[in-house]
Formats: C-alpha cells, sequence, structure tokens
C-alpha cells in the first residue's frame, strides 16, 4: 500500500473468474439432475468473497469494519474479534431468506466486513471501536473494565487481567479461593486470595475488584490460529 492511496478499505486484486463455468452451471442439460442455479450462484459468490478476503488477510489486513456501506453504523473490530466471526462464516450466512433473495434479483449480494490494514484503520473517520474486542488503533481508547466483588471471581475469569480501578494490569488471575483466616486478634474472617502470574492478593470478599473486559490471551490466540487457517497462504479454503 503506498501513502497517496486513501485510507480505508484494503483494495484486493481482481479475482480471475472462470466465466464459462458459471454458465454451465447456471444451465443444466436437459434430462440430467441440475444443481439448482441460486446454490450454484451462492457457491460462485461465496468462492469471490474468499479471495476477496484472503487476498486483504495476504496485505496485512488486522482490523475489519463491519457495515461499511451505513456510515452511522460502521464499526471497527480486531480480526479475531467474536462478533465478526459470523460475518466470516462465508456460508452460512447464506440463509434461506438471503437465497430466496438471490433468486429473485441475482446482483444481491451480503455486505462483507472491509478488511484494513492498522495503518488505514487509523485514517478512519467517524466509525465506532467495538467493545467485545477493544481495537484501540490509536492507542488512547480506556480499556474496558468489569467491577466485580471479590467473591464474584470464580474458576471462568482464570486467565484475565485483574487489574486497578483505573485499568492498570496486576497480572493474569491464575486461580482464587475464599477461606477462613485467623487475623492478628484471633478473630477469624472470610478473606478471599487471588493469585496472578504478577502477585498474589488478599481481599474482603465485599470488596470491588476489576477485571479487563476482553477476552483471554489465549481465546485471542485460538481465535487468531483459526483466522489463519481459513485465509492464510498455503491453506485450504475451509469456508
Ligand atoms: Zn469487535
Amino acid at each position: 500500500m503506498t501513502r497517496s492511496e486513501p485510507a480505508g478499505r484494503v483494495r484486493p486484486a481482481p479475482v480471475p473468474q472462470d466465466a464459462a463455468g458459471i454458465v454451465d452451471l447456471l444451465t443444466p442439460a436437459r434430462g440430467v439432475t441440475a444443481v439448482d442455479p441460486v446454490d450454484a450462484l451462492v457457491e460462485q459468490i461465496i468462492a469471490e468473497e474468499y479471495d476477496e478476503l484472503r487476498q486483504a488477510f495476504a496485505e496485512g489486513a488486522e482490523f475489519a469494519v463491519t457495515h461499511m456501506e451505513t456510515p452511522s453504523e460502521r464499526m471497527l473490530h480486531r480480526l479475531e474479534c467474536a462478533s465478526l466471526e459470523p460475518h466470516l462464516d462465508l456460508r452460512a450466512r447464506w440463509s434461506a431468506g438471503h437465497r430466496r433473495r438471490l433468486h429473485d434479483d441475482r446482483t444481491y449480494r451480503l455486505p462483507l466486513p472491509a478488511l484494513v490494514t492498522r495503518e488505514s484503520a487509523r485514517g478512519l473517520s467517524g466509525v465506532r471501536s467495538c467493545k467485545v474486542c477493544w481495537p484501540n488503533v490509536h492507542g488512547t481508547e480506556a480499556r474496558p473494565l468489569r467491577k466485580l466483588q471479590a467473591r464474584g471471581i470464580r474458576s471462568h475469569h482464570i486467565g484475565h487481567v485483574l487489574s486497578t480501578d483505573d485499568g492498570l494490569s496486576l497480572g493474569t488471575i491464575v486461580r482464587s479461593a475464599q477461606q477462613t483466616e485467623a487475623d492478628l486478634f484471633g478473630e477469624r474472617r472470610e478473606v478471599v486470595e487471588i493469585v496472578t502470574t504478577a502477585r498474589t492478593m488478599q481481599y474482603s470478599p465485599s470488596d470491588h475488584v476489576f477485571i479487563w473486559d476482553l477476552p483471554t490471551d489465549e481465546e485471542a490466540i485460538r481465535r487468531k490460529t483459526q483466522l489463519f487457517e481459513r485465509f492464510g497462504p498455503g491453506f485450504a479454503p475451509t469456508f
């Protein structure tokens, strides 16, 4: 991508079309079990969309903009965002209803998220940031935090980052346990012990604690791997 190009969508290279192949599929021979022409067209569209996404991925896209066609609804996501998944599941999104619309109008298409590089994402104006994946392309967005009582820390919080109320990391939660301890005066009291990768902390069960309200590193890595397997070089199509 050169500097003179406007920020925005990564332009995919033209996808070579096998026009003859499409015509054959859409005009089944007499007496032969016909491939449904709409199904055949859907397959063709999916293949084109797949090529477009794969091309953008190869050009270094790290973010995606959904609802690009409606400026007021544009939203920026990290590519591995869970809420982006239904948009990238190219076959599943062609529901029976969408197929019917395609039947009535062969030019009907479902909007595809625009995959963009970090540089392009920084140049976008008037785009909202997703609350699930916190794209933070400018490095200035406040990290989403979730506030809960110390007694509310459960096993499903393991892997999440415990933080101060202003978002400073106290380490990734490794385990937590509520236990009864004797204080200096021999009084027994309930204590919640939270062990992170950085330290061990003790809280009263009703103390407020904060965690980063974001997917765990493990989850993000799993999704990135999945994306790479789907759109990365050297992988067979898995749409
Ligand atoms: Zn998102």
